[in-house]
């Protein structure tokens, strides 16, 4: 817990060796707020004292209760400090936004501006005018939305913009510049990327996509099902989508190690003129279960300890080796068990124990930690 502490907040550091008092800053939009957090001698976050500076205080003026309703349900001082600066972001957010109401100049402006670009690409506003949302379509007729928030001094001041994309959304802007321009912009971009979807458009429809449960236009991983608890993790570049993708085969030793071998054999055969699933078919030699071949049910094989498929994001991709059993756990689950059994040992944060099902040998590395 410490050293995530550390890493995330690397201003807000113990003073003592029982880690029971912090002192330092806590960080929020480019600010720093002096902090010291008093903890009990049980380090429960739920007794903890807070003393802030005046800055803070005032800011957290009216959140009071949000901030000990988020201390009594923190499990600890990481997630209750996280808690905080999300409190702390929305506190300077509100007073940011009350001080700056445009001038009419402004509406004046926008409504120009959107009657050029025609309104049937607005998609969404907000009732104070600042928030807009704009459709695009690209050539393969796929929909998107750029997302435009402006600037109390627009067009002076250039407006943020966000879209579910693959790579960052760099917008050029000038005072001159309108949303007519902007939206030219964010159309020549989705063009860049159109041979991307395609290749994953290709893979989402002809394939069972493990992971991610709902992919955005901006995953750029795949997790590709191939059968026996056996599955394929390609990470396909925006920017060279029809190159050799990373890959990597999970699943249980025996099935793995063959499909292994033949990319390693296979890979000069990649050919960038051919989509990334013929090429990933052609190197592994296989044929991947389809939608029209296979239920996705024959994939979604529950965890052996919890009995569900999805345990928070995670889906069960530890593999027992052994051939006749291979049953599939979460990550989390395994090294739970495990480590309860005496019988494990743990060696750095790998733990060796045997498998729930078959006794036999197996093996788990400590589940990342969330943060
Ligand atoms: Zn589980
Ligand atoms: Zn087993």
């Amino acid at each position: 817990m410490e050293s995530a502490l550390v890493k995330d907040n690397p201003l807000l550091l113990p003073l003592n060796k029982e880690k029971t008092i912090y002192d330092g800053f806590i960080t929020v939009q480019e600010r720093d707020f002096r902090l010291r957090i008093l903890l009990p001698p049980d380090r429960q976050v739920k007794q903890a004292r807070l003393h802030c500076c005046w800055q803070l205080k005032h800011l957290l003026h009216g959140y009071e209760h949000i901030v000990k309703q988020r201390q009594q349900q923190s499990p600890d001082l990481v997630t209750f400090i996280l808690e905080l600066k999300t409190v702390l972001e929305v506190g300077l957010k509100s007073r940011h936004e009350c001080r700056s109401i445009p001038p009419p100049q402004y509406y004046a402006q926008l409504i120009s501006e959107m009657e050029t670009l025609g309104w049937g690409k607005l998609l969404f506003i907000d009732t104070e005018f600042r928030t807009l949302r704009l459709k695009a379509e690209d050539s393969s007729r796929r929909q998107h939305i750029l997302n435009i928030k402006l600037k109390p001094k627009h067009p002076v001041e250039a407006p943020e913009c966000s879209a579910d994309l693959p790579v960052p959304l760099a917008m050029t802007w000038t005072p001159q510049s309108t949303l007519e321009q902007l939206h030219g912009q964010f159309l020549l971009l989705l063009e860049s990327l159109t041979e991307f979807w395609d290749v994953l458009d290709e893979i989402d429809s002809k394939t069972w996509i493990l992971e991610p449960e709902k992919p955005s236009r901006s995953d750029t991983m795949r997790r590709i099902a191939i059968g026996n608890n056996t599955s394929i993790k390609v990470e396909v570049d925006p920017r060279h989508p029809q190159m050799l993708p990373e890959c990597c085969l999970l699943g249980a030793e025996h099935v793995v190690t063959p499909l292994r071998n033949k990319l390693n054999a296979n890979m000069h055969l990649w050919n960038p003129d051919s989509s990334v699933l013929h090429n990933l078919r052609d190197v592994l030699e296989i044929e991947f279960p389809s939608p029209a071949t296979h239920e996705k049910s024959s994939f979604s094989v529950e965890c052996g300890i919890c009995y569900s498929y999805r345990l928070e994001d995670a889906i069960p991709d530890q593999v027992c080796n052994d051939p006749r059993c291979g049953q599939p756990f979460h990550q989390a689950c395994l090294y739970e068990w495990l480590r309860a059994l005496p019988s494990s040992r743990q060696s750095f944060n790998i733990v060796f124990g045997e498998c729930p099902y078959c006794s036999k040998p197996i093996t788990v590395k400590m589940a990342a930690q969330k943060s």
